[in-house]
């Protein structure tokens, strides 16, 4: 597949109106790597961490882990490589860890609350991140923030781990941004000073979504019940666009939609501006992408709304028609 778009590999998602789309890929595994030449991302905007922790049956130690950072960071040649911490619990349960009996796993002890609340393997793994980058650019993004002091208290942790590396005399990071996961609809109304104190938010869509509708997503029956391009889940991510332009904050959006080339034309005709997904998408995207006029998207957008309609799918399907 990637033979097939192989002429735009090294050309910008720009569409017919002059907006370029930043597109990045989702990786987890040192095997995701070599796909970072081929496809053509400009970085890896989402590295699941917790993948590691899940392929073995042991906890990693935290030599194993900064060997495998400075790798990653190696293969990916001075492109920028966004750590996600653990992001385990709900549907990622370790092997050698005790399972949590929860009713609702999918809205239990999961993510950044196991961080936070056991801060032992989190702070273990901000090591092994400092150590691994050794001295290059190294973004941290903290999964499944529901409320801002769990940012803040996040936040925290990495400060007070820069400040021990240092004093044990190991580099810090050339540059150091850190970060959230848009994720829970909680945040899209959080103060202003979230938007401002986060270096950069990437939408979880994939967890935002299900929290929004109330649709669990591993759940056959009730996941596809609920169009991505819905009315109110387009208003949902445009009011995060304007927070994010009210307060110049990096905004991304990195759920398995934005590798779908009309949930991405309408991503984008919304106002976002990076996509990250997996790298098989990056040519079917850039594609549409670039035959595309997001003015004509975004009036069709707005008819659809008008009208009452459900879903703008309909109507941007026939546009794309329409347009040969
Ligand atoms: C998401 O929730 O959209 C996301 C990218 O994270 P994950 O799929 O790993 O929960
Ligand atoms: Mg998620």
């Amino acid at each position: 597949a990637q033979e097939r778009y192989a002429s735009i590999r090294n050309k910008p998602a720009t569409t017919e109106c002059g907006k370029t789309i930043e597109l990045h890929m989702n990786a987890g595994l040192m095997a995701d790597l070599p796909s970072l030449d081929g496809s053509g991302a400009e970085g890896v905007g989402l590295f699941r961490t917790e993948l590691q922790f899940l392929i073995r049956n042991q906890m990693p130690k935290r030599t194993e882990l900064a060997e495998l950072y400075s790798r990653v960071l190696d293969s990916a040649h001075g492109k920028r490589v966004v750590f996600r911490t653990l992001d385990i619990g709900s549907d990622k349960v370790l092997p050698y860890m005790k399972p949590n009996d929860e009713p609702n796993p999918a809205l239990g002890w999961r993510a950044i609350r196991v961080g936070l609340d056991k801060p032992g393997v989190m702070r273990m793994q901000l090591q092994a991140l400092i150590r691994g980058a050794n001295g290059r650019p190294l973004t941290i993004m903290f999964p499944f923030i529901a409320q801002f002091e769990e940012y803040r208290a996040a936040r925290a942790e990495v400060d007070k781990t820069i400040t021990r590396e240092e004093r044990l005399g190991h580099v810090l990071p050339e540059t150091l941004e850190v970060g959230a996961m848009l994720e829970t609809p909680s945040m899209v109304f959080a103060p202003e000073a979230f938007f401002e104190e986060v270096e950069f938010l990437s939408i979880g869509g994939n967890d935002l979504k299900q929290f929004f509708f109330a649709a669990d997503r591993e759940n056959e029956r009730v996941r596809r019940r609920y169009d991505t391009l819905n009315v109110s889940f387009l208003s949902l991510i445009e009011r995060i666009v304007e927070r994010c332009a009210r307060t110049g904050t990096r905004l991304s959006f990195c759920g398995e939609d934005a590798g779908r080339p009309i949930e991405a034309l309408c991503l984008a005709a919304i106002g976002i501006r990076s996509l990250s997904m997996r790298p098989a998408s990056i040519g079917p995207v850039k594609s549409l992408l670039r035959r595309s006029n997001l003015d004509e998207v975004r009036d069709v957008i707005a008819v659809a709304r008008e009208n009452g309609d459900q879903s703008v799918r309909p109507a941007v399907m026939e546009l794309l028609r329409n347009r040969g």
